[in-house]
């Protein structure tokens, strides 16, 4: 175990705020919207740093980044490791960019140990994970394993503007590489937690089992206009007040259901004067749960909630659920091969499902994935707040590397 090799913990951190120099907000935090100059400019620095460790470098029409440190046998698929480079508007220094660099240190500590593998590595750097300035998130891991058409990537406007399409070419992002045309062996993503389970556990490690469905349900709840000032409480057809008897039946459903979150997270309601009784709301319901059965009967749920309170009310509801993605399952290999690691070095780990999306809920779908987490302070990300501790940085990326060499093989 002790001769097992680790990775440069301090040459790891050094990248990582090296990096965060690129879009620095001098709060601690970082702004690299995708396809701007600052994201382009990270791109840049992380492709000079993957060719300095030796790597060919290959970029696909859609953006992403691939960096590959060849193996010893041909007939083996990759093993892709990787994450994404863009941030939130105020993101922080991790997001991302820890999977990312931690990637590269482990190709750097292959090299220092002058470590053959198998199986080639390859290091990727995903387009547009965050969904931030453009609306589609994970773009580029999306297009990569066929969820997404190249025609959708390319023509989604950001929000200032221009196409994805036009800013690619504006940038030179684009590679001739068809997005999806490699096959790798696996794929394992190290990524801040963004939540507050691994670090409340005592734990270092998250084994990252899946990640949860969602459905995202609109309610349109319609009663009838009236005069506040004329119309007898006992005459009105309130569409708000019904739709506040629905906010909260939404929030107590959890109660119900173990397992499922549930949000009211927009609500209108029309047509918005002083002096009119709210003859209309629109609104949307946000489920998520980690089993398809339980994801499906909290999207029952909150149809059959919206019915009868709407009947109680006199108010008419339409309910349809106009996004679905189901939960994702990882690959058992390659969890066990995370979960192998973390035995290896000895950190305290514990299996999780991931309540956030990431690029590599999309590539599990042609690919063999796991994810490892590592904690970020209180839970908090997307802020400048944002911040894992060194040690966790570097356990991280030590069972990262542990979980690629076993998967690789070593030569
Ligand atoms: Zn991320």
């Amino acid at each position: 175990v002790t001769a097992a090799p680790r990775v440069d913990g301090d040459r790891l951190w050094g990248s990582l705020m090296e990096l965060a120099r690129i879009g620095d907000t001098g709060d601690g935090g970082c702004r690299r919207l995708a396809l701007t100059d600052e994201d382009r400019d990270a791109l840049d620095v992380f492709a000079g740093w993957a060719r300095e460790a030796g790597c060919s470098i290959a970029q696909d029409e859609v953006g992403n980044l691939f960096a590959e440190r060849p193996g010893a046998d041909r007939e083996r698929p990759p093993v892709l490791i990787g994450s994404h480079l863009d941030t939130q508007p105020t993101g922080g220094r991790f997001d991302g960019a820890l999977g990312a660099l931690a990637a590269l240190e482990v190709v750097r500590t292959l090299d220092d140990h002058e470590i053959r593998t198998q199986a080639p590595v390859v290091v990727v750097s995903w387009t547009n994970e965050e969904g931030a300035r453009f609306p589609q998130p994970c773009t580029g891991s999306g297009v990569f394993a066929g969820v997404l058409t190249l025609e959708q990537a390319l023509g989604q406007r950001a929000v200032d503007g221009p196409s994805f399409g036009e800013e690619l070419d504006r940038l030179g992002m684009a590679g001739p590489e068809r997005a999806g045309a490699r096959e790798f062996g696996a794929y394992f993503e190290l990524h801040i937690e963004q939540g507050p389970i691994v670090e409340s556990g005592g734990c270092t490690v998250g084994i990252v089992t899946g990640s949860q469905g969602l459905c995202g349900i609109a309610v349109r709840l319609t009663g009838r206009e009236a005069h506040t000032g004329t119309t007898p409480m006992d005459k009105r057809a309130d569409a708000l007040v019904g739709a506040a008897r629905l906010v909260s039946a939404v929030n107590e459903l959890p109660a119900q259901r173990p397992g499922t979150l549930a949000t009211v997270s927009r609500l209108e309601a029309h047509p918005g004067s002083r002096s009119t009784i709210p003859g209309r709301v629109e609104m949307v319901v946000d489920v998520r749960n980690p089993e398809p059965e339980g994801l499906a009967a909290a999207e029952a749920e909150v149809g059959r909630l919206a019915q009868s309170i709407a009947a109680e009310a006199g108010l008419d509801a339409e309910v349809e659920t106009f996004l679905k993605g189901p939960p994702e399952r990882f690959d058992t290999g390659c969890v066990d091969a995370v979960r192998a690691a973390a035995e290896l070095l000895g950190h305290p780990a514990t299996e999780i499902v991931s309540g956030a999306g990431h690029d590599a809920v999309y590539v599990a779908r042609t690919t063999p994935t796991a994810m490892i987490f590592i904690p970020c302070r209180d839970g908090i990300s997307h802020s400048p707040a944002e911040y894992a501790e060194p040690a966790d940085v570097r356990a991280g990326a030590d069972v990262l590397l542990h979980a690629t060499l076993a998967t690789a093989g070593v030569a």
